[in-house]
């Protein structure tokens, strides 16, 4: 394929911080963009070309969206299914259909890892409350019931220590937003590590995979808090980490960012978590400690532009700037290390990503 040419159109479905962040990529490299989301105010829409507030169920308004684009992308995997397929009758949309069904479905997606010879901690199905317990007797508490699908950021998940706390667990991730309703989920059991890294590997049209250092991730109450480059981690659990990221890309035929979770157990090998074929808060790093960022990676794949090597400049530690702490940033304005990406929400709500900081340091290795 030959490249999209500058002024070229770039749909993205999706209008949050990934959608932003992108859209300045886009910019940077000549080319205009068009945001679709239902979301009005949004992150993406005041730096995008264009921008469409629709739902994604609304047709007509995908139709209209897709005569305007040159090729569709996504901020984020829980775009419905249907509408993907629906562009996709009308328009290229990438990284592709498949991949995000995959990353859509905590079934899937370990069925996938597992097709592709990577680890898993052990799990089970759940279709109702009562198959919780015959799964504990594989699944040994302490355990995870997460649901399959629309869970982010720990919602949808929760802890089972012992097996009397099975029905209330069921209860937590059904009982609340009625989304989660009705769904199928999965019980994992819960993973000793000494550290969780990610991987993102960006896959371009031609399939030349390229992938960014692992980053090591520190989360609390399921959100990442912090990642860090270059990670704690032996050059055998890098090289697997990224080996696995690699299989994964190429296998779901990727066009664009393919990121993908991971623990890392004691005697350093690798269970994955979760992927997503998007650009991933923990490779926000990339943007002031890279030549090319992981927005740009994903712009360059599904232009057609070709991949380059990422070429770390510095180490780095991204924080991540939740709910009211976009009121403290005095220290970082302060600091000329620190480089600061606010993402233009008007309310800080608790939990609520509002931006992150990248601090960096001289390049160790
Ligand atoms: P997830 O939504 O699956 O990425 O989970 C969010 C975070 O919760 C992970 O990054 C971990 O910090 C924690 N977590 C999720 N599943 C497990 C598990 N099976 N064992 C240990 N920690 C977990």
């Amino acid at each position: 394929m030959t490249a999209l040419p500058p002024n070229a159109t770039i749909g993205i479905l999706g209008n949050g911080q990934l959608g932003r962040m992108l859209c300045l990529a886009a910019a940077r490299l000549g080319y205009r963009t068009h945001v679709y989301g239902p979301d009005s105010d949004s992150p993406a829409e005041q730096v995008a070309t264009e921008s469409t507030v629709a739902a994604y169920d609304d047709e007509t308004a995908l139709a209209a969206f897709a005569k305007t684009v040159d090729v569709v992308t996504f901020e984020f995997e829980n775009v419905p299914a249907n509408a993907a397929q629906f562009l996709s009758a009308l328009i290229a949309v990438r990284p592709s259909a498949r991949a995000l069904e995959v990353a859509q479905d905590r079934l899937k997606e370990k069925a996938f890892f597992a097709a592709i010879g990577a680890d898993t901690a052990p799990w089970k199905p759940i279709a109702a409350r009562t198959d919780i317990s015959a799964a504990l007797e594989t699944v040994l508490p302490p355990a995870v019931l997460k649901t399959a699908r629309l869970g982010y950021d720990g919602k949808g998940q929760a802890t089972i220590r012992s097996a009397d706390e099975a029905s209330a667990a069921w209860d937590a991730i059904t009982g609340g937003p009625s989304k989660f309703k009705g769904t199928f989920a999965v019980l994992e059991s819960f993973v000793d590590f000494v550290c969780e890294i990610s991987v993102i590997a960006a896959r371009g049209v031609n399939g030349k995979v390229v992938c960014f250092e692992p980053a090591e991730n520190v989360h609390a109450n399921h959100m990442l808090v912090t990642a860090t480059v270059p990670a704690k981690i032996s050059a055998a659990t890098a090289a697997s980490a990224i080996d696995i990221a690699t299989r994964a890309a190429n296998t779901l035929e990727i066009v664009g960012l393919l990121a993908v979770e991971m623990f890392v157990k004691p005697d350093g090998s690798i269970l994955c978590n979760e992927m997503a074929p998007r650009p991933h808060n923990s490779g926000h790093w990339t943007m002031d400690a890279c030549g090319t960022d992981q927005f740009e990676q994903h712009i360059r794949a599904v232009t057609g532009l070709p991949l380059v090597d990422p070429c770390r400049l510095a180490d780095v530690t991204t924080i991540n700037v939740i709910g009211d702490d976009v009121n403290k940033l005095e220290k970082h304005f302060a600091d000329p290390n620190a480089h600061i990406h606010l993402y233009g929400k008007r309310s800080p709500r608790p939990g609520r990503k509002m931006g992150h900081v990248n601090i960096l340091k001289p390049k160790t290795n």
